[in-house]
């Protein structure tokens, strides 16, 4: 036949797809073995999505109600079959599917990898579920036959990896009764894979855990061996799992390489009745920062897969991988009915609770286990600061932060507060873009000299949650590049070292020259406690946002003026001090540097002169000047 989408066509791969299978091909990864574990992976999801149609739909399953997933070799022609019973692909399904990328996430693996130098390219897609795409990594060409649930026709789709794919009506007897065939023609040097051990060792051991029961077919006529069984774990007693099988269902699940960081497995009783598996990732998952934020908890109900879009946690919380297995809800919830139970609500709170408590008891027992995690994840966590105000108090206390007084590793808030100095009353921060810059900033001086511990905030989260007005412990946040620093009153570490030198009526006239000569630049010209070094900072109103915070919000366009900052004047600078000392026959000279130390307070903070002629006109005529007198 010729009509339409009956013949055979050949299209090519959306450019993404193109890039990330020359990648897979070209790997220089050595672990190919993964291919097996996405294949099967994808057989068992389409196994549940079956299930999960056929609450509904149970005509679906006809005489054949029990998933399976079969794997068998050829070593004399080289293939290698992953058939499943599953929900099976459509035509379109299969363009969509096996022809574009859908996940954002991937895309932005794409150009990591692509930029990144290879040594970072393996780890990466170790962590990345590649996917069917995987495949190629070990198989020269790849047919996919495949029969929707329900459908009388079945297609077949068939690619060497290389740009394009065909697809064609496949003849019936030649596909699955329903589901879907994954023919791998093997590369040479992948033939191996095709040893029976090795299949069975692999399957076992990266996919024991899946919840459809796999068998085994050796070689052609040989008789098919059950090498899974496709119990769940969760429900499984925790005392008799072993850690690898932990391991093993993590990897499958959430499609990591890596060793989970911590494991909650539990069974609530009472009320409601569920279980839960999950898992704090060994390392960032690459979805982490998707612009949906989305979560991956999958929602079961009796040991029938649902849905992964049932929000069992907060946001901030998106990180963790795992299941929450319901004995409650109905099979064939809707939905919309998933959006609105209580039932769903109180497992969400439960969850979250026992997550944060777990965590929490981590931080106290096994503090660099839990360090670890938060190097990884600290930056989400960090939202739910912003955005559950019930559970802030507690978030606080996980919270962890570089400071001056952390050195390279963390400070908890606990620790900050028991080393608080006597007479002062706030949890000082500063918050900016980088480490380095924030540390040699002015502002910090004069809490350096009498040894407060700073906080310095480098995730952009980290302005929004303290501008919430936070209390840890009764003690406010309180930015130092904001309002009066009220440092007075706390002692210097070194006391002789504190100037004998109070602001003169010289100085104070100066100061209000300064002001003068900015005009509407500042708001306002005062004398510095914050300094002890440098000549002059820059600080916010005491009200509104902070330096840094007004920085992001200006970025974003969302603020329509912005507030006129602070100057501050170190009144004890020997520079400050001969510059008041000036006469009257030297105003011209004093407006240049009046305007030169305002620049200077803005490179300080990281920005530019606030008038690039006139500050170069400015500077210009000061090196004239001591040009002349040299
Ligand atoms: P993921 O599994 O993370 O979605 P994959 O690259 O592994 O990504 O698979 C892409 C898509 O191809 C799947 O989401 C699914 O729609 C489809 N697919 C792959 N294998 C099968 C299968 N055995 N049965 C049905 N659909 C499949
Ligand atoms: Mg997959």
């Amino acid at each position: 036949m010729t009509t339409g989408t009956k013949a055979t066509e050949t299209k090519a791969f959306e450019a993404d797809v193109s890039r990330l299978l020359h990648m897979m091909v070209h790997s220089v990864y050595s672990d190919k073995d993964v291919f097996l574990r996405e294949l099967i992976s994808n057989a068992a999801d389409a196994c549940e999505k079956l299930r999960f149609e056929a609450v509904s739909h149970p005509e679906l399953l006809a005489d054949d109600p029990k998933p399976r997933i079969s794997i068998s070799a050829d070593p004399d022609s080289k293939e290698i079959i992953v058939e499943d019973n599953g929900i099976g692909m459509s035509r379109d399904d299969m363009t969509e599917a096996l022809g574009t990328i859908a996940r954002s996430g991937t895309r932005a693996f794409i150009e990591r990898v692509g930029a990144g130098n290879a040594s970072e390219d393996t780890q990466l897609i170790g962590q990345f579920g590649v996917g069917f795409y995987s495949a190629f990594m070990v198989a020269t060409r790849v047919d996919v036959i495949s029969r929707l649930a329900g459908s009388d026709e079945a297609w077949r789709w068939s690619s060497d990896g290389k740009g394009s794919y065909e697809i064609a009506p496949a003849p019936l007897e030649a596909a699955p009764r329903r589901g879907t065939r994954v023919v791998l023609h093997l590369m040479d040097d992948a033939v191996s894979y095709t040893g029976s051990y090795r299949l069975e060792q692999l399957a076992k051991s990266q996919s024991g855990h899946v919840p459809v029961p796999i068998t085994l077919v050796e070689k052609p006529g040989a008789e098919a061996r059950d090498i899974a069984d496709g119990t769940a774990l969760w429900v499984r007693p925790k005392s008799e799992i072993k850690p690898e099988e932990y391991t093993d269902f993590y990897r499958s699940l959430a499609g990591q390489y890596d060793e989970p960081a911590a494991t909650i497995h539990f069974r609530a009783e009472g009320r409601q009745e569920y279980s839960v598996l999950a898992f704090v990732p060994g390392s960032r998952p690459f979805d982490l920062f998707d612009q949906d934020r989305k979560g991956r908890i999958k929602l079961y109900v009796r040991r029938v897969f649902i849905t992964d879009d049932a929000d069992l946690l907060p946001r901030y919380l998106r990180f963790m991988r795992g299941l929450v297995d319901s004995a409650d809800l109905p099979l064939n919830v809707s939905r919309e009915m998933i959006q609105e139970s209580p039932l769903l609500a109180a497992i969400r709170k439960g969850l979250t609770n026992r997550v944060l408590g777990d965590l929490s008891k981590l931080a106290e027992n096994e503090p660099e286990a839990y360090a670890k995690i938060w190097e990884n994840f600290g930056v989400v966590l960090k939202e739910g600061l912003y955005e559950d105000h019930e559970r802030r108090e507690q978030l606080l206390k996980l919270a962890r932060f570089h400071s001056t007084a952390s050195g390279e590793g963390w400070r908890g808030l606990a620790d900050y507060a028991s080393a608080m100095k006597e007479g002062q009353k706030a949890i000082f921060f500063m918050a900016g873009d980088d480490r380095a810059r924030l540390e040699a900033s002015p502002q910090l001086e004069g809490f350096k000299a009498r040894g407060i511990e700073v906080l310095l905030l480098t995730d952009p989260v980290d302005s929004f949650w303290t501008s919430m007005a936070p209390e840890f412990d009764g003690k406010p946040f309180k930015s130092v590049t904001q309002g009066v620093a009220e440092l007075s009153d706390i002692p210097l570490l070194d006391e002789a070292k504190r100037p004998d030198t109070a602001a003169t009526p010289e100085v104070d006239g100066f100061l209000a020259f300064v002001k003068a000569a900015l005009g509407e630049a500042v708001s306002d010209v005062k004398p510095s406690d914050r300094l002890t070094e440098s000549a002059v900072c820059l600080v916010a109103p005491e009200h509104g946002p902070d330096r840094q915070f007004e920085r992001l919000l200006n970025a974003a366009g969302r603020l329509d003026k912005t507030a006129k900052p602070i100057l501050e004047i170190n009144p004890r600078h020997e520079r400050v001090r001969a510059l008041a000392s000036l006469g009257d026959d030297e105003q011209a000279f004093k407006d240049d540097a009046a305007h030169l130390l305002y620049d200077e307070a803005r490179v300080l903070d990281g920005d530019k002169p606030a008038d690039a002629r006139a500050f170069s006109e400015r500077l210009a005529r000061l090196i004239a000047r001591g040009i002349s007198k040299a």
